[in-house]
């Protein structure tokens, strides 16, 4: 039982709530006002009595509790705040994998003779951040990241929950498919249709029906369902670079439509800096041409960058000036390098205004699936950006 999920509670509300004694004990809605398009980014938890949740309409949180305090995020208070919480997690190990600003798994395999067993390793980690920051940090304990996830989202708020192999039994059949990671509520409800509830039904399913549900994560989600998530912890320092490539079908010379890809490249390769709690200071695109003639042009900069918008802007500048704009292209791809820990510097883009969304889009992605935001959405905010 050597890994640790670690999750601060309710985490921008808290943070509210600490700073500003006057909310504490009252439902605080971090995110967009009531009257505008805006979602809830989090919620404390005494507005989640109400039904509220993460990522709902703010008008829609309204209605349910209408005397709840809506804020805007302050993003720059929670980086700090984060900051020192993910300074705590590195005193007691080494191989941290942060997940988002306030989610990490720690692999404590190594740091037993130091600091004890995981129990009490979870144990002192609740409590220096309670003193150091007066925040509340859920921990979950379990054999691999799906179930110490699974654990602290059982134990939660304020939990320290370790998940035994009896545990696992006993409640891993039951477990409700929209709790398996990464399935989101699209694939849940599909789930759901062909009558697959628990993890349980899951491995009932046959297998070939199940892939045309699951597609090529079916094994993937099949091991969950039976406990079993070989993924190691990976610390950031292991992350070289993130990047991805588009191979064309056909040769493609429409330069409306390469640049379209390019901002698709760049919304899901910053996506994935960010969800790894990384910024980048290295852009580079790859062009590979009809006669498998490959040029690369990147960018380096001294800020690091990891919003959509800002990272496609230097790709797109990359692309007019590589020569190729225009040109017939079989393969695109977008790479960011030069990848530095997000908890130690900050990213240039907490000064651009993108940001804030960027942060509530991704709080969407993760919990609901990297395709819950339309592209056509994305595409829109675009169009009235540039
Ligand atoms: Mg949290």
């Amino acid at each position: 039982m050597d890994i640790l999920h670690c999750d601060l509670d309710a985490f921008y509300a808290s943070v509210e709530q600490r700073d500003q004694p006057a909310l504490r004990g009252k439902p605080v809605i971090v995110g967009g006002r009531p009257g505008s398009r805006g979602v809830v980014s989090t919620c404390s938890y005494e507005a989640r009595k109400y039904g509220i949740y993460s990522a709902m309409p703010a008008n829609q949180a309204y209605r349910l509790c209408p005397q709840a305090i809506f804020l805007p995020p302050d993003i720059p208070k929670y980086i700090k705040a984060s900051q020192q919480v993910f300074a705590i997690l590195h005193r007691y190990s080494p191989v941290i994998e942060p997940l988002s600003i306030d989610e990490a798994f720690l692999d404590v395999s190594g740091c037993h003779s130091l600091f004890g067993s995981s129990t009490q390793i979870a144990q002192l980690i609740k409590q220096d951040v309670w003193e150091e920051t007066g925040l509340l940090i859920s921990v979950g304990i379990a054999a691999n990241k799906f179930l110490a996830k699974l654990a602290t989202n059982l134990g939660k708020p304020n939990g320290l929950l370790e998940l035994g192999e009896e545990q696992v039994r006993e409640i891993l059949p039951l477990l409700p498919v929209n709790e398996i990671w990464g399935i989101g509520s699209k694939t849940a409800q599909r789930l759901k249709q062909a009558g697959i509830a628990t993890a349980s039904d899951l491995l009932l399913y046959p297998r070939f029906k199940l892939e045309a549900i699951l597609g090529s994560n079916t094994d993937f989600y099949i091991q969950l369902c039976r406990g079993q998530d070989s993924r190691p912890v990976l610390s950031r320092s292991e992350q070289k670079s993130i990047g991805n490539e588009i191979t064309f079908p056909q040769d493609l010379d429409d330069q409306k439509e390469i640049e379209h890809l390019l901002l698709e490249l760049s919304c899901q390769v910053a996506y994935r800096v960010r969800h790894a709690s990384l910024i980048a200071h290295t852009v580079t695109i790859k062009m590979r041409t009809p006669d498998f003639q490959t040029l690369t042009r990147s960018q380096t900069l001294q800020q690091g960058v990891d919003a959509d918008l800002t990272i496609y802007k230097i790709a797109l500048n990359l692309y007019h000036k590589s020569g190729l704009a225009g040109e017939c292209l079989r393969l695109l791809g977008l790479n960011c390098s030069k990848l530095n820990d997000r908890t130690i510097e900050q990213p240039a883009l907490f000064v651009d205004e993108n940001d804030t969304l960027d942060q509530i889009i991704d709080d969407m992605k993760s919990k609901f699936g990297i395709d819950t935001i339309k592209r056509g959405s994305l595409l829109n905010r675009i169009n009235r950006k540039i």
